[in-house]
């Protein structure tokens, strides 16, 4: 079939550092002091300053900067005060480390569904919520979709739950012009590098609490050098915590802050291109016949670095076919409905480290027909199109 049309592009190729973030990682290099606690008596290391900046940038008093996000989750909820046994709500479709930072603190998960959108169910959730040991909440904003929060925060106060965000795929994303990751107690975000912003791996906690900040920063292992970080409350509250609170050792060093710093400055820019190339996507992919975007919530201004969408009514022979059809001229998407997990797809039914959990007839039945693609940023609007004439291609021959 030479008339087919082939893309060329890596999906998983993302921009170059900036070279402001090269040039201070190579002072930082040839300096040799790359741990962010090796600064001298009075000078901000980079790992300090980017929690002061990223703080500032969420508009919330403390940030700690982490090994990763699945490390941020962990250190939320234990310095939250989820203790063993505690269970915890999260939303159903979600990925891999969201479940292993509540595994590895000794909680308990409860799932809640989801609906055709691929937020949270709201309904199960407020019935999950009263009951009388439902006590914390990871509500995973995953692949960026956020829900009502206006819905979820009643939700959290009339039944006293406690809420955490993953907030991996909505970093300078906003709900009602509010910050994701401002609503809960504490908000965690991935520097991974396909994520917004990219220091190889990384993660971020915000927060109001000092309590939760300060058991947060000894939990990461500050060796009771807390007093360097500069995005922390007053010493005293660490004295009570300080041999109270092990160290579990999942610092950020000042290389990787150093890489970040710039990119923080350009955050909301880039997630503007993201949502050009997004919202060309989804206008091109709405109108192909099989295909269904679920619309989004007005007042939810995501960032588009992904994209999902449903093969409704559609077997798993035709959406093999699909998937197929579209990776043999070069547009790689990923599909969450496999019977085993691959690569960064994610189903709950792989959890088994849980035990038997329940199933979610919705989730089940959302997840086996939905489709999910990055958007790098060297990806061009151009690309945008030769992937949608792709896809449409292979969906007027495979789907009915
Ligand atoms: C990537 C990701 C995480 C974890 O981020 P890491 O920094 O890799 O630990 C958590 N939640 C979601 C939804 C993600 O996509």
């Amino acid at each position: 079939m030479s008339s087919n049309k082939q893309f060329k592009k890596d999906f998983t190729l993302q921009e170059p550092i900036c070279d402001g973030g090269i040039e201070r990682a190579l002072e930082i290099l040839k300096s040799g002091k790359l741990h962010r606690y090796n600064v001298n008596p009075g000078e901000k290391g980079e790992a300090a300053l980017l929690e002061e900046e990223f703080a500032a940038y969420m508009g919330k008093k403390y940030c700690l900067s982490c090994a990763s996000c699945g490390s941020a989750m962990y250190l939320a909820l234990k310095s939250a005060g989820v203790n063993p046994g505690d269970k915890v709500l999260c939303n159903a479709y979600t990925l891999a480390p969201v479940p292993g930072a509540i595994e590895n603190a000794g909680a308990a998960i409860e799932l809640v569904d989801i609906v055709d959108d691929y937020t949270i169910d709201l309904e199960d959730l407020a019935a999950k919520a009263a009951a009388p040991d439902a006590k914390w909440f990871m509500l995973s904003h995953m692949r960026g979709h956020i829900t009502n929060m206006d819905r979820i925060m009643e939700i959290c106060n009339a039944n006293g739950l406690v809420l955490i965000e993953d907030c991996a795929h909505t970093m300078g994303a906003t709900w009602d012009q509010k910050k994701s990751g401002s609503f809960g107690i504490a908000g965690c975000f991935s520097t991974q590098t396909y994520k917004h912003m990219n220091s190889g791996e990384g993660g971020l906690l915000v927060t109001d609490d000092p309590d939760l900040i300060a058991r947060a920063i000894i939990y990461s292992g500050s060796y009771m050098l807390y007093e360097r970080h500069t995005a922390r409350p007053d010493m005293a509250v660490f004295e009570s915590l300080k041999t109270q609170v092990p160290n579990y050792s999942c610092r950020m060093d000042n290389l990787r802050a150093a890489l970040l710093r710039p990119q923080l400055k350009d955050l909301d820019i880039q997630c503007e291109r993201w949502n050009k190339r997004y919202r060309a996507l989804e206008k091109g992919l709405s109108h192909i016949e099989g295909i269904t975007c679920p619309p989004r919530d007005p007042k939810e201004n995501y960032v588009g670095s992904s994209i999902q969408f449903s093969l409704v009514n559609q077997n798993e022979e035709r959406i093999h076919a699909f998937l197929g059809g579209c990776l043999e001229q070069g547009v790689e998407l990923k599909w969450f409905g496999n019977k085993e997990p691959v690569g960064f797809t994610s189903a709950y039914s792989s959890w088994k480290y849980f035990g038997e959990l329940p199933y979610l007839a919705n989730t089940q039945r959302i997840l086996a027909v939905m489709c999910d693609m990055r958007i790098p940023l060297t990806f061009t609007l151009d690309d945008c199109k030769l992937i949608i004439e792709i896809i449409e291609q292979v969906a007027k021959t495979v789907l009915k």
